[in-house]
């Protein structure tokens, strides 16, 4: 199948996802994670209408989204993968939004480095929420000093939008379920605790369990592989 047809059919998916838990159509946004997938490969998919992209690592963004950008100024970059100190005034300059914020030194790096560069970017908090993801906030009391940390104005250039996770690699769907669950909760709580804060953004579920993900309350869904096709590792 054409990466077209791949769009059209997980678009479909997503849809009827939406109706079997009662929620609202179109209310799930569609992320196309492209890491590992050439240029030519994200045109096709944005021939095909898709806008929002998702990528791990920032050298190989940098190498691939400036020219689309030029093509296409439409279109919105993510980072989604760990990101390392010395990477964030690169991922600031080309990405809309850091969904892999794991610790409060990186949120103030990235609040730095984006002061210097007079821009704004939104991010989200990543939460460890399943066993063998090695991601995301573990320590519960240190995510919310760093929702805290925001929600005082003293970050002038972040704007927090919600929370991201990634489930265990697992067939179990039950701890599949109970990783976005806990996310669930996690947002539900906070959100109730800072209202000053938008913290509405729930990015969770990928290929093999999006649709889980979306009968428990995602509002964004990160889809490589069902898009694109396996990835080639070795290439790289
Ligand atoms: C690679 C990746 C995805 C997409 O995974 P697929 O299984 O290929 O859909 C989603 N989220 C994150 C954080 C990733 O690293």
């Amino acid at each position: 199948m054409s990466i077209n047809e791949n769009l059209q059919k997980i678009k479909y998916q997503i849809n009827e996802a939406e109706k079997k838990s009662g929620r609202q159509e179109n209310c799930v946004k569609l992320m196309a994670v492209s890491k590992f997938h050439p240029v030519d490969e994200i045109l096709q998919a944005v021939n095909a209408g898709q806008f929002l992209f998702g990528e791990n690592r920032v050298q190989e963004a940098a190498e691939k989204f400036p020219e689309i950008f030029t093509k296409f100024p439409g279109i919105e970059l993510h980072m989604i993968g760990q990101l390392q100190s010395n990477k964030v005034k690169k991922a600031v300059q080309i990405a809309s939004c850091i969904q892999s914020v794991d610790t409060i030194k990186l949120l103030n790096e990235i609040n730095n480095q984006c002061e210097k560069l007079n821009k704004n970017i939104n991010i989200l908090f990543e939460v460890h929420t399943g066993e063998d993801s090695k991601s995301g906030f573990s320590d519960e009391t240190e995510l919310f000093k760093a929702v805290e940390l925001c929600a005082s104005g003293q970050l002038k250039n972040v704007h927090p939008k919600g929370f991201m996770t990634m489930a265990p690699f697992t067939n179990d769907e039950k701890l599949i379920r109970e990783s976005f669950i806990k996310l669930r909760k996690l947002k539900e709580s906070l959100q109730n605790q800072y209202r000053n804060l938008d913290l509405s953004e729930l990015s969770m579920g990928m290929s093999g369990d999006f649709k889980l993900a979306i009968e428990e309350g995602s509002t964004m869904v990160r889809v490589g592989t069902a898009i694109f096709g396996e990835r080639n590792y070795s290439s790289k």
